[in-house]
């Protein structure tokens, strides 16, 4: 069964139409999303910034509320639960930040911040359980547990994203969205951060919804991947299949911008003319067109259904053609 099950999600922002203006609109972050996570499972969320990426990690473990949609988690209807239940339902679903130096409150001790998350779950009301619970996780992410007492400052950005990853841990999650968990972090760094993640995943079973730009990243931890552009899911399947042979222009156009060691390779980067259109009035037709370098006339004014042209695998592009 599907650990997390999303329907049609939709997150829309109400923003004045001008300063001096009573008439809103609204920013279209998330318009209409639905996709799977599978118990064990990685699978990237990938897009430029500002497609919405973000809104829907946090949407999706109700950190945002959405407008509309459903989201299922271990078969159970999220918006149907009462506050208590949903409550303790959340113990199942955590977030792993991208900045390892805001998300951690820097006058509690790291003991307290990974105690914290125990004693709202009253997951070890004894203070000899409660110390001894801390010292594991310190361990199980890689830290000395000695330093317990000691405070974030005192830690480098990986080790303060390894805190981040501990206080997750700490109230035994099945599904942690990793929002730009690494982007913060050097390079070195960052492929300790995605070693020990995916260490952990082995060993607990956990399903992660792990959201990037960098599609590097993202090929590297998924077994599948969401392609996102202006709040929808463009392309969808298999992680290894979307890189190999991208069917969207937009994927297309993200995967050309990854570096290549070989350098006999004959890639050529396709650079997309100008920025992400703004999603209060996203453009009509495909709301790709504007910058898709192979738009016809139509994709002016059809929008194109995402569609599965290969088992798993899905595009929203009126090119794509069914592989037979
Ligand atoms: Fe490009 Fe048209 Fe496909 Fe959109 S539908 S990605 S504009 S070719």
């Amino acid at each position: 069964m599907n650990l997390l099950k999303v329907q049609n999600l939709k997150v829309h922002f109400p923003v004045k139409r001008g300063p001096f203006s009573r008439e809103r609109e609204f920013v279209r972050a998330v318009d209409g999303v639905s996709f799977f996570v599978a118990t064990g499972e990685t699978v990237g969320l990938v897009g430029e910034s500002g497609c919405g990426k973000t809104t829907l990690g946090r949407a999706v473990i109700k950190l945002i509320e959405p407008t509309d949609g459903r989201i299922f988690f271990n078969g159970e209807n999220l918006a149907a639960l009462d506050a208590e239940t949903l409550r303790a339902r959340r113990q199942k679903f955590q977030m792993i930040f991208q900045d390892p130096y805001g998300s951690l409150d820097s006058r509690m001790t790291v003991a307290n911040i990974i105690g914290e998350a125990l004693d709202i779950h009253r997951l070890a009301p004894a203070p000899a359980a409660r110390r001894e619970r801390i010292e594991n996780l310190l361990n199980d992410v890689g830290l000395d547990p000695s330093h317990a007492q000691r405070y974030p400052h005192e830690f480098s950005g990986g080790q303060r994203q390894r805190i981040g990853i501990a206080r997750a841990l700490a109230v035994e999650p099945k599904l942690i969205v990793c929002d730009e968990p690494v982007s913060a972090l050097d390079v070195s760094v960052q492929a300790q951060i995605i070693n020990l993640l995916q260490d952990l995943q082995r060993a607990r079973g956990l399903a992660y919804l792990f959201v990037a730009h960098d599609l590097a990243v993202v090929r590297h931890i998924s077994q599948r991947i969401l392609v996102m552009y202006l709040g929808r899911i463009v392309e969808s399947g298999d992680a290894k299949e979307i890189c190999r042979s991208p069917k969207h222009p937009y994927t297309q156009a993200l995967i050309s911008a990854v570096p290549v060691v070989d350098p006999d390779s004959k890639r050529q980067r396709i650079i997309l003319a100008g920025d992400v259109p703004s999603p209060i009035h996203p453009p009509g037709g495909c709301p790709f067109h504007p910058r898709c370098p192979v738009a016809e006339a139509r994709c002016k004014t059809e929008v194109p259904a995402l569609r599965e042209v290969a088992p798993g695998r899905h595009t929203a592009c009126h090119l794509a053609t069914v592989e037979k």
